[in-house]
């Protein structure tokens, strides 16, 4: 299957930041040609199908390194209470009761959410149901790292088989849907796991070649209690326990020290930034500034809708971008690039995947489109479109979403969803929570 999409302006988001007037030509899954002017004759003869973009932006696909797809259903439950109040109140009662369809609808209403607001590739960590998400991500065609979330407060018995379970996802789920799913392990947190667990973890990590993904240093009460308890700081002790001997993806890492960050750059630690859902919970916000200068991987993500309370990635960019220049009280700490670098290949890296995130040939084609003729992105040329993607433009501006070549939203219409049905679904087990 060949397409042409062309009378597009393309962000490229290459190294050399290039923005073109021109034409994409994808041939199965892959961009095979980014080009400026109008395709050829000869080319348009070829293609099976050509889509004429009407000067609309084309750009990577965004990629949403830190979610909970199963909570969505939480959206709004519980406002203005600190992080550790909010798990023992209002998410874990109500996640204790969550059947295997809720957790379904709930991850289906996000997905719906996620391809409507631009973000083709995610990382979803859950602890229930984790095999029939993995089967609703497959059918709806997008890109994900699932990860069946683990909390070790429990028996060793109990420990082992969620282990078992994350590994079986492994052999069942890596590389599928043409190798759009991948899966990771995720010990949920260091101070929902004991050392001896997270050891067993990255042990297991080791064997099976799997990459790790964990919530690190999101709140200061969280690393003043690690302290207290361990001695140490817990970048420090994850490293020790060997937890970064793998892959690493640590989402927050708000309260790291100077010691942590050249940690984290020396193990190759890639961090989720999530500055709304910080900001949300009042947990501080993370040094981004100070880990980018060492070079650390910084990608985007929202958390779940519980604490942010929408997976608009443009809005995570947005804010990312705002409020390290307002810490910092200088607005060149950030830039527009940059900043979408993070909700793109930067994206990409951090979940070690290293053909998406860009347009360019050879590249997986996971693109977006956008229309700016709406009046909050006007005026505009292509010199004017980084900085209006990062201080002006709305999940809602996006039209168009394709995953791997092929729509999964066009001209606004979800492809393989009945948005109807999952709206009413969700709203009926409103109901069932405490
Ligand atoms: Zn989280």
């Amino acid at each position: 299957m060949r397409k042409i999409i062309h009378s597009v302006t393309i962000v490229t988001m290459n190294d050399e930041n290039e923005r073109i007037n021109g034409y994409v030509v994808v041939e199965r899954n892959l961009f095979q040609k980014v080009s400026k002017g109008k395709p050829t004759a000869e080319e348009l003869r070829k293609a099976d199908e050509v889509i004429n973009g009407n000067g609309k932006w084309l750009m990577p696909g965004l990629i949403n390194t830190h979610g909970h797809l199963g909570s969505s259903l939480l959206r709004g439950a519980g406002d203005d209470i600190p992080l550790m109040t909010w798990l023992k109140q209002v998410m874990w009662p109500n996640e204790s009761r969550f059947d295997r369809e809720t957790v379904l609808v709930a991850a289906e209403l996000a997905m719906m959410e996620m391809i409507k607001s631009g973000t083709t590739t995610f990382l979803d960590m859950y602890h229930l149901h984790m095999d029939g998400i993995a089967d609703v991500v497959m059918k709806k065609g997008l890109r994900a790292t699932l990860c069946r979330g683990m909390i070790g407060l429990c028996s060793e018995e109990e420990q082992e088989s969620k282990l078992k379970e994350s590994v079986q996802l492994f052999k069942h789920y890596h590389g599928a849907n043409e190798g759009k799913i991948s899966i990771a392990l995720s010990p949920h947190a260091p101070y929902t796991c004991p050392p001896s667990f997270l050891r067993r973890i990255a042990e297991t990590a080791q064997e099976e070649k799997m990459m790790v993904h964990t919530h690190v240093s999101e709140t200061r009460n969280e690393v003043e209690q690690h302290i207290k308890e361990y001695g140490k700081r817990p970048v420090i002790h994850l490293g020790e326990l060997g937890l970064f001997d793998q892959p690493c993806l640590i989402a927050h890492g708000v309260h790291v020290n100077e010691q942590e960050i050249s940690i984290l750059k020396d193990r190759n630690v890639a961090v989720s930034h999530n500055p709304v859902s910080n900001l949300k919970l009042g947990s501080g916000i993370a040094p981004i500034p100070q880990m980018q200068a060492k070079g650390i991987t910084v990608s985007l993500g929202t958390d779940s809708t519980a604490s942010n309370n929408n997976l608009d990635m443009f809005e995570e960019m947005r804010m990312a971008a705002l409020i390290h220049k307002g810490v910092k009280e200088d607005p060149a700490t950030t830039n527009s690039f940059d900043t979408l670098a993070m909700g793109t290949h930067k994206g990409a890296e951090a979940l070690q995947l290293h053909d998406i995130g860009k347009i360019t040939a050879g590249y997986k084609a996971d693109f977006i489109m956008i229309d700016p003729n709406v009046s909050h992105l006007t005026p505009w040329d292509e010199s004017r479109i980084l900085s209006h993607l990062i201080y002006a433009t709305k999940g809602s501006d996006v039209t168009d979403t394709f995953i791997d070549g092929e729509a999964v939203y066009r001209n606004r219409q979800l492809i393989n969803f009945d948005e109807e049905r999952i709206i009413s679904l969700a709203n009926e087990k409103l109901k069932n929570f405490v």
